[in-house]
């Protein structure tokens, strides 16, 4: 447990995780009639409305759907390496075409999905392809510059994510985030928003700290680092949280900072799950009652070929992990 989060909740009720548990027992026969039982733990996550099965055996089962999965030839022209071949915000967005700060670049990007849907390059003088070799400056100058776009449009809602490796839907190897600044939350932030405000997040928070799962607290920004105890989208999810502030765009520059730092730390720690992963941005505005987070999750390995982990419950909201959040949380720490 971090005593000065836990000093910080102190007047907080933690949520009772215990209600939300069950273990059930699973019986199969297997072909020659040999009894077989698995322990599944089920947890429910009830900010997101999702539910967990907690099944440590599963990954062991045969996998037969796979196929070989041939690269394109490398690429020698990425265009996130120069910016003169990316697009540019448009006169209508009201932006400039580009802006950098040091080695960090955003602009329009190409296909924009909406008014305003931003590419942000960590570093674009360096054709980085594994998000392990930014520096924690280069994550703090992305991060800052999305945030200052954020502001210049004056839309309330403005998030950050990142796709990287093609499971995980990138289209370029070269490592980048996405953004949206618009007039309201995104689908799934909207959800939680109803279900989960600051008080939820903070006894949430409290009761994760309680079992452990907490990795660190930056005490002066109040940012809390932490593995899920009921992941909502993947096998496991690591959160970086503002626990005092709702919106990215708000951000103040201690508290990017604080964010960047766990960025930094939370692709070492995913990198040695999968090559490949997302980061999904939950922001609201600066006067919605609520905290401001993001999610990295895992997407399955490239080492197991064209196998996914997303499937059929996934979509219906239920998750299988085979990895314990305790576990992780425990190898995390061994990494810092
Ligand atoms: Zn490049």
């Amino acid at each position: 447990m971090i005593n000065e989060l836990d000093e910080y909740l102190k007047d907080v009720q933690a949520a009772d995780l215990a209600s939300l548990e069950t273990s059930i027992t699973s019986n199969v026969l297997d072909p020659l009639e040999n009894p077989i039982s698995f322990n599944i733990k089920l947890r429910k996550n009830p900010a997101f409305g999702t539910k967990s099965r907690i099944d440590l055996e599963r990954e062991t089962r045969r996998v037969e759907l796979t196929a070989e999965l041939k690269p394109r030839a490398l690429m020698n022209d990425c265009m996130f390496c120069d910016p003169k071949k990316c697009a540019n915000f448009a006169p209508e967005t009201g932006l400039e075409k580009q802006y950098i700060q040091n080695k960090a670049i955003t602009f329009s990007n190409w296909y924009a999905s909406g008014i305003i849907h931003g590419i942000i390059v960590y570093n674009y003088t360096t054709h980085i392809t594994n998000p392990i070799d930014l520096s924690h400056e280069e994550w703090v100058d992305g991060l800052s510059l999305v945030r200052k776009i954020g502001k210049l449009t004056k839309k309330k809602y403005v998030s950050l994510h990142n796709n990287y490796g093609l499971k995980a839907a990138a289209s370029l190897e070269h490592f980048h985030g996405q953004y949206h600044c618009e007039d309201e939350p995104l689908a799934m932030t909207k959800r939680t928003m109803k279900n989960a405000d600051k008080g939820y997040w903070k006894s949430w928070v409290k009761a994760l700290n309680n079992m452990n799962l907490v990795l660190d607290f930056d005490q002066k920004t109040k940012t809390v680092f932490f593995v899920e105890w009921s992941p909502a989208f993947g096998k496991v999810e690591l959160v970086i949280m503002n626990l005092e502030n709702p919106s990215f765009v708000n951000l103040s520059d201690d508290e990017i900072d604080a964010v960047a730092k766990y960025m930094h730390r939370s692709v070492r720690i995913i990198r040695e799950i999968s090559d490949q992963f997302n980061v999904l941005n939950f922001s609201a505005a600066l006067d919605d009652n609520y905290c401001n987070h993001f999610r990295i999750i895992p997407r399955a390995p490239m080492t197991i070929s064209l196998k996914a982990w997303q499937g059929y419950l996934e979509f219906m909201g239920e998750t299988v992990p085979h990895i314990d959040p305790n576990k992780l949380a425990d190898a995390a720490r061994d990494m810092s």
